[in-house]
């Protein structure tokens, strides 16, 4: 079965882990632009940043048979830097209009701070101007008034509920979200805060309709091939392969698909040729490369 992983941070990521991926039936990631762990000091961080995203990333993916796209935007926690804060939003415009940025992400909450609040008000305002879809990260801590300010501010800003992706939802959380009419991510982590099986039971209480599964793997304990173990969690609680398809696949593709930028038709019989180079640089250290169809 084919999957796609919505959030999923590769620049942090091996290239192990992308041929396990790739093995696992994995052939479309979207990378979201977020904070990489350590503050930031300068705007042309950031447009390097967003340039790998979009450059030497998708290449790197390309490499293993897997489609790569991105969202681009000023992360909650930077929100905070008032230094730098409205450079970035000023980049942003030129970056969402790129091949291959399929949307505004992630944006939102992290602490619930006014800062924060006026750079996610702009960039939901953004995405509704640049017609866009929105990736909302919601705050770890205090989940459930972040989830209820964001989808309060969703409203507010006017966008399309069916263009926001409210994202790392769990039992408390969802109920809030499903009343609206955004889509629903969840991000299955390892041993905390969601698991393949908690999935399976919000998927088997609330459906498959604007539901999405990812993995939010990063540069912290995370595991890059949580969607297929999720689709196998749904297989073994008896959910029908057109179910599973619909959660793993579907549901993600036909949500950021409606920014243009995403052709489902370039996610099948894709070609790997790995004595291609991105600026006179392979992914491979003298290995021979592989060239192939992968269906
Ligand atoms: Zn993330």
């Amino acid at each position: 079965m084919k999957m796609f992983d919505p959030h999923i941070h590769m620049t942090s990521r091996t290239t192990d882990d992308y041929e396990r991926m790739a093995a696992a039936g994995i052939v479309a990631v979207l990378e979201p632009a977020f904070w990489l762990g350590q503050p930031r000091t300068q705007v042309g961080t950031f447009v390097d940043y967003f340039s790998s995203l979009i450059g030497w990333e998708r290449f790197r993916a390309s490499q293993f048979g897997i489609a790569h796209v991105c969202t681009i935007a000023l992360n909650p926690k930077e929100a905070n830097d008032s230094r730098l804060a409205d450079s970035v939003l000023e980049l942003l415009p030129r970056f969402l209009d790129k091949d291959g940025v399929v949307g505004v992400g992630e944006i939102g909450y992290d602490d619930v701070t006014a800062a924060e609040e006026r750079v996610f008000a702009r960039q939901l305002e953004i995405a509704k101007e640049l017609k866009l879809p929105a990736l909302v990260h919601t705050p770890h801590r205090d989940k459930k008034k972040g989830t209820e300010r964001s989808l309060a501010l969703v409203k507010d800003v006017g966008i399309d509920e069916s263009w926001v992706l409210i994202d790392h939802n769990n039992e408390e959380t969802l109920p809030l979200v499903k009343k609206t009419g955004c889509w629903a991510g969840h991000s299955i982590y390892p041993d905390t805060k969601m698991t393949e099986e908690r999935m399976v039971d919000l998927l088997k209480k609330y459906g498959t309709e604007r539901m999405v599964v990812n993995s939010a793997a990063d540069w912290g304990k995370s595991d890059p091939l949580k969607v297929p173990k999720t689709a196998q969690a749904m297989r073994a609680a008896g959910f029908s392969e057109s179910d599973i398809e619909t959660v793993v696949f579907e549901n993600p593709v036909s949500f950021f698909e409606r920014s243009g930028k995403l052709d489902r038709s370039s996610l099948k019989g894709r070609q790997i040729d790995q004595s291609q180079l991105f600026e006179g640089n392979s992914v491979l250290r003298g290995q021979s490369p592989v060239r192939e169809v992968r269906e």
